[in-house]
This record gives C-alpha cells, sequence and structure tokens, in this order.
C-alpha cells in the first residue's frame, strides 16, 4: 500500500490534535494532556530549534561562497530585499484595505465602544493610570528600550561583538551576519585554499538536512502532540472557550484570515506568475505543503526553517546557493502574515474605542507595521510583541491588545503560514537571476 504523504499525515495529525483537545477539555482530561502529551510538541520544537542555529550558519556561508563573484551577491541581496519589502508593503495595505472595508470594530455593541472611548479619553489625560486590562504588564515592554539608542541601533545590533555569544543566543541576523562576512571572504581566498572548508561545510549541510528529515519522520505524532497542548491550554476545562473566543472576537478574526487567504492567494501566486512563469502554482503549493502545515502547527518561522529550506530546495527544485541565502534572512525579516494582522489589529481597536485615524496615520501604520514585522522574532506570538510599537506610533494605548490576547494563538498559526509562504515565494522569484 502507498504510503500517505508527510503533509497529509501531519494534516490529519493537526485535526486529531485539535479534536482532542475539544474532547480533553469537556472530559476533564486537561491535567493529563498537559503532562504527559504536551511535553513532546515542546521537545519537537526543541529539535527544531536546535538544528536552526548550525543549519543556517552553513546554508548561508555555503550559499554566499558558491555565487563565486561579489557583484552577484550585491545583486543577490538587493533584489531580495526589494522583494521582501514589497511584499509586505502588499500584505500591510491588504490589511488596512480590509479593516476599513469590514470595520470589524464597529460591530461591538454601541455602549461597550462608548465605554471604551471614555476609557480611551482618561488614559489620554493620564497615560499612566491602570485604565485598561493589563495595562501594568504590556506598557512595561517598550520601557525597556533604552532612550539613548539612536536611529542606526538596528544596524549595530547587526553584529556580533562575539560570535560564540550570538550561536549561543541564537541571534539569528548576527549568526547571518558573519556566515555572510565568512562566505565572502571564501570567496577572496584561492579555491584551493578553501577547499577542505568547502568540503566540510557540503558534508555539514548533508549531515544537518538528514536530521532535519529524521525529526521530521515523528512529525505527525509530535504535531498532534503539540496541536493537542497548545490548543488544550487555551481551551482549559471549558471547551466553550474555544469557541466563545472566535464568536467575540468573529469579525476581527474573519477579517484577518481572509487578509491571508489574500495574500497567499493572490499576492504570491502573481508574484511567481510574473517572475517565474516557468513555475506552476500548482507544484509550488505542493512542494511547500510540510512547511506550511508545520508552520500551522509550529507558530514559528523559525522552528519551520530547515524544513523550508528542505521543501524549497529538494521538492521546488530553487538552487542551494539561492536558498541558503534568501530563506534564512526572510524567516528572520520578512513576515507579510505579521504585518498584515498588525495593520488589521490597530485600525480594529481604534474602531472599538470609537477613534478615527487620519490618512497620515493609517500611513504611519504602514510604516510601523513593515517596520515592527522585520523586528519581530519568528517565535509564537513575536508579532503581539511588537504590535506595540505600532499602537504606539499612532497613539493609541498599548494595554487594548489584551483584548485580542485570546484569539492571537490561532491567528499566530495562520500567519506564521502566509510568514513561510512568502520567504519560499521570494526566494523562487529570486532564484531567476542567479545563474
Ligand atoms: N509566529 C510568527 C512567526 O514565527 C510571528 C508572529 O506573527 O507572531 O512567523
Amino acid at each position: 500500500m502507498k504510503r500517505l504523504a508527510l503533509h497529509w499525515q501531519i494534516t490529519i495529525a493537526l485535526v486529531l490534535g485539535f479534536v482532542w483537545a475539544y474532547v480533553a477539555s469537556s472530559m476533564g482530561w486537561m491535567d493529563v494532556t498537559l503532562q504527559w502529551i504536551d511535553p513532546f510538541g515542546t521537545v519537537f520544537l526543541r529539535l527544531l530549534k536546535m538544528i536552526a542555529v548550525p543549519l543556517v550558519a552553513v546554508s548561508v556561508m555555503r550559499g554566499v561562497a558558491s555565487l563565486g563573484d561579489i557583484r552577484q551577491l550585491g545583486q543577490l541581496g538587493v533584489r531580495t530585499l526589494l522583494l521582501y519589502l514589497g511584499t509586505t508593503i502588499a500584505a500591510v495595505s491588504i490589511g488596512l484595505l480590509l479593516v476599513n472595508v469590514m470595520q470589524p470594530g464597529t460591530r461591538a455593541d454601541l455602549a461597550q465602544r462608548e465605554r471604551n472611548h471614555a476609557a480611551y479619553e482618561s488614559w489620554r489625560a493620564n497615560p499612566d493610570s491602570p485604565g485598561s486590562p493589563g495595562n501594568s504588564q504590556t506598557t512595561a515592554a517598550p520601557a525597556t528600550i533604552p532612550d539613548t539608542e539612536g536611529p542606526l541601533q538596528p544596524m549595530i545590533d547587526m553584529i556580533p561583538d562575539n560570535v560564540v555569544g550570538a550561536f549561543s543566543e541564537a541571534a539569528m541576523l548576527q549568526i547571518i551576519a558573519f556566515a555572510i562576512l565568512v562566505g565572502v571572504a571564501m570567496i577572496l581566498v584561492p579555491a584551493e585554499r578553501t577547499k577542505p572548508i568547502t568540503d566540510l561545510l557540503m558534508a555539514l549541510d548533508g549531515i544537518f538536512l538528514k536530521i532535519v528529515e529524521l525529526i521530521m519522520r515523528g512529525a505527525p505524532f509530535f504535531v498532534f502532540c503539540l496541536v493537542a497542548g497548545k490548543v488544550g491550554g487555551l481551551a482549559g476545562d471549558d471547551p466553550s472557550r474555544l469557541l466563545g473566543m472566535f464568536e467575540t472576537l468573529g469579525w476581527y478574526s474573519a477579517t484577518v484570515v481572509l487578509g491571508l487567504v489574500l495574500i497567499i492567494g493572490v499576492v504570491y501566486p502573481v508574484l511567481i506568475k510574473i517572475v517565474r512563469p516557468d513555475v506552476s502554482i500548482r507544484s509550488f503549493f505542493t512542494a511547500m505543503a510540510p512547511a506550511q502545515t508545520l508552520a500551522f502547527s509550529s507558530s514559528s518561522s523559525a522552528a519551520t526553517l530547515p524544513v523550508t529550506l528542505e521543501c524549497v530546495r529538494d521538492r521546488l527544485g530553487v538552487q542551494q546557493r539561492t536558498a541558503g541565502f534568501v530563506l534564512p534572512i526572510g524567516a528572520t525579516i520578512n513576515m507579510d502574515g505579521t504585518s498584515m494582522y498588525q495593520a488589521v489589529v490597530v485600525v480594529f481597536l481604534a474602531q472599538f474605542h470609537m477613534i478615527d485615524l487620519s490618512l497620515t496615520q493609517q500611513l504611519t501604520i504602514v510604516l510601523t507595521a513593515t517596520l515592527a514585522s522585520i523586528g519581530a522574532a519568528a517565535v509564537p506570538s513575536g508579532g503581539l510583541v511588537t504590535l506595540i510599537l505600532v499602537m504606539q506610533s499612532v497613539g493609541l494605548n498599548p494595554a487594548w491588545i489584551s483584548f485580542v490576547v485570546p484569539v492571537d494563538r490561532l491567528l499566530d498559526m495562520g500567519r506564521t503560514v502566509v510568514n513561510v509562504t512568502g520567504d519560499a515565494a521570494v526566494c523562487a522569484a529570486v532564484d531567476r537571476w542567479v545563474e
């Protein structure tokens, strides 16, 4: 009998995970689930993260070194960044358009919105007052950003002052910066002197990818545990909480989901059709299915990266030198789903508090949501943390994000799928220019 393809096995495991979470929460099996099932999900994420750092370092070094020409590296870099920026701005614009048309924040009860507005006025008069749920906790985060940081601080942060430190903290941008430098130096040093390292990197790459393959063999089981544990944790002992979450925040969730569907169903296919007419949309999505199902269950582009690399190289046929360079950068800085979601949340919360945002404020959102998604960590709820900055940029109370927290994990699963798919679409596009 033919074995079911891995992504179908993972999809079935996902569904079973949801069913288990629902049943366990109705039957009072939550303790057992959290103590005996959830830990396997955590082990799975750890395994993937464990391999992500060495794999990224080796891929980027190999990717850059194999370009063989510094000029080509420059062109590749510029095209990659422009495409990443372009897809992110398209995503934020879709979010803004949808949230302005669907107006999810105005669907709430008028009395509730008037109360919200009064709370907003008193918060504006006295921003330090508690006033809103979760205030003290959520407003604490931006305070950790020291005032002394100038506009070029992100550039400084990209350069590690200690390579070992960068690896031990899994600081992806720093690791990528170091790896690019090693790759560039390998191009400049005569090939016969770098040969042992080139061979070593090739061998390591093969070994690390084999490890990913081994981990993925257990993926259906691990994904079941992950979803059962995480979704079960949301439901607690009351399964109606899961349905209730969607009911209260239904219009908002529908707007985000529609935005995600439009990005995946329109933006990426158009990009591929224009830049890579030789790649069929169908084969693109078939190739990406394992990475997408994993992104959905893990809510982490970083944890999915090893599998994204494998899908793009081995299933889609993108050259190693392109994938090794474009994908690790994308997993860190390109998050179209996250930026679209941030635009929707901010306008939704403004509507919910009866606040009109001017055109200038909406344009500010395009800018800050783009930057905030670049700065977001590729981990579960990474986008929720940097959302605080977008809220502040248009003068809204960051504490309000607690309104959307209940459905955040579920929407995070969807936006991570978009983030990972976007990296792959740009990677396939850029590969056209790599000889
Ligand atoms: N979980 C997302 C990712 O890893 C980031 C976010 O939107 O929270 O891509």
